[in-house]
């Protein structure tokens, strides 16, 4: 019977395909369709039973690769405006492959102390990036929502010590309720986390002025006051919005209460790197532990996260499964990262990060950052002026939050007329930017991270926009 898994002369040969067809797929995103549903059809290659006799790997690659490149949501282009989703810088997906090529089993020292030793840099560089103290532990995850397990797992391990219990060994039986606070700017992944955690997503308590969502102080003074050991959420780049709590403010009271601050800068801690919106991110570094992204404003492949936690210790009390604590070595080199985070056999994560702070720097990513800047400023003076356009926020990093509303139209009206809009801008495939809702409205908020975003794509918006609008009827 023949082995068909054994084909080590052929072995490149899938590689090559894929290698082949990136070329003429990435020159194709600055004009194709972002989605183009008549394509969706070509889904239906990849049904069928499971094959008793497989086809060989080019054929089985070359069909992949077909059905790929033609019913992809093309979201590394420049007109992917939905949702908060980078793209892959050059530098990155070459990495990514790169990291796919040498299969690194990148969870203990002694399977890869290369992807443990460049874990540790890259971890040094994104700390420097954002003005993180390097003192600061970290690993790196497969998203924020997981960089959230892991910073809220080290802070509920520090709350547990608080009332005398191990919770990586005990659990959570006995203990009261772990009361989490934060401002209605919360993300949901927070929220997931904390279900993940045993801690349940509706415990978290908002503290909130108004409809906006901002943080009301006193009443989050009051309520650290009454609860004894606490974690505070702030919030550094809400998705609607851009909007961001008083971080400084939220670390004065954690120092003041002896509360645990985490803060959500999935794609706002990026504003740390330019000086325009550095005042953002102020305070950030002052937190016990920190969830930011790479998939989205480092334009990294997914899956692509990162935690830091103050106290490093903290890390490997929350994961250090097998007994074998972590402790830092005295030339912190031979470090097993699966002791550091939720995962045990995890990929050589660094490896595109590496490559792409390598390739573009500090220099680069302040460009691009500010480039998406410009971009969101252009679109909103696009918004404001345009007579059936309505700006719903201040712009204040790279999204910008408005609706559609033309003359005479009744309020009551206005939510199915911009989810109408949405659907229409969604099949139309040009520009991809759907609908959410803010303060119980539905709203574009169209989120510019790619790295092939300028002004030009963000003005293309709302010239689709214009044309689709009058044919709604
Ligand atoms: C995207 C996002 C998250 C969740 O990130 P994932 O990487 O999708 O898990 C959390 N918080 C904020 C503010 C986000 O924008």
């Amino acid at each position: 019977m023949s082995d068909p898994i054994h084909e080590h002369d052929t072995a490149a040969e899938g590689l090559a395909l894929v290698a082949n067809a990136a070329a003429p797929y990435l020159q194709s995103l600055d004009t194709r369709l972002v989605h183009d549903q008549a394509r969706d059809g070509v889904l239906a290659g990849l049904e069928g039973p499971l094959p008793e006799r497989g086809e060989g790997g080019p054929a089985a690659v070359g069909e992949l690769l077909r059905i790929g490149t033609e019913a992809a949501t093309h979201v590394s282009g420049p007109r992917f405006f939905h949702l908060v989703t980078g793209g892959s810088t050059p530098a990155a997906m070459a990495g990514d492959w790169i990291t796919s090529l040498l299969d690194q089993a990148a969870g203990l020292w002694i399977s890869s102390p290369f992807a443990a030793r460049a874990e540790t840099v890259v971890l040094g560089w994104l700390k420097e990036l954002f003005g993180i103290p390097a003192s600061y532990g970290g690993v790196l995850t497969p998203s924020a929502t997981f960089a959230h397990v892991t910073g809220l797992s080290a802070a509920r391990y520090w709350w547990a010590e608080k009332h005398n219990v191990d919770v990586s060994s005990q659990g959570l039986a006995g203990l009261p309720q772990m009361p989490v606070f934060s401002s209605g700017l919360v993300h949901v992944s927070t929220r997931k986390a904390l279900q993940i955690l045993g801690c349940g997503r509706d415990t978290l308590r908002t503290f909130a002025r108004d409809g906006s969502g901002a943080i009301d102080l006193p009443a989050l003074e009051e309520a650290l006051a009454q609860n004894g050991p606490a974690i505070i959420v702030g919030n550094l780049g809400e998705v609607n919005t851009g909007d961001s709590d008083p971080l400084d403010d939220l670390a004065d009271l954690a120092e003041r209460h002896g509360a645990w601050l985490h803060v959500d800068g999935a794609f706002g801690m990026f504003a740390a790197l330019s000086p325009r919106t550095a005042h953002l991110a102020r305070g950030a570094a002052r937190a016990d532990s920190i969830t930011a992204d790479g998939h989205k404003w480092l334009n990294v492949p997914y899956e692509s996260g990162f935690s830091f936690v103050r106290d490093p210790a903290y890390l490997s009390k929350a994961f250090g499964a097998w007994g074998a604590a972590y402790l830092p070595e005295a030339d912190g080199e031979r470090v097993n990262y699966n002791m550091l985070g939720p995962e045990s056999s995890r990929r050589a994560r660094a490896l595109p990060i590496w490559a792409t702070l390598r390739a573009y720097g500090r220099e680069g990513y302040r460009a691009m950052v500010e480039r998406h800047l410009d971009a969101a400023a252009h679109l909103a003076k696009l918004v404001e002026a345009a007579p059936d356009l309505e700006l719903l926020a201040p712009v204040q990093m790279s999204i910008v939050c408005f609706r559609y509303r033309p003359p005479g139209v009744p309020e009551e009206e206005l939510d199915a007329l911009n989810a109408r809009l949405g659907a229409a801008l969604l099949a139309d495939g040009r520009v991809y930017a759907g609908t959410s809702t803010y303060r119980g409205m539905t709203v574009f908020r169209p989120a510019m991270v790619n790295w092939r975003i300028t002004a030009a794509e963000a003005e293309q918006l709302i010239t689709v926009l214009h044309e689709l609008a009058p044919r709604l009827g």
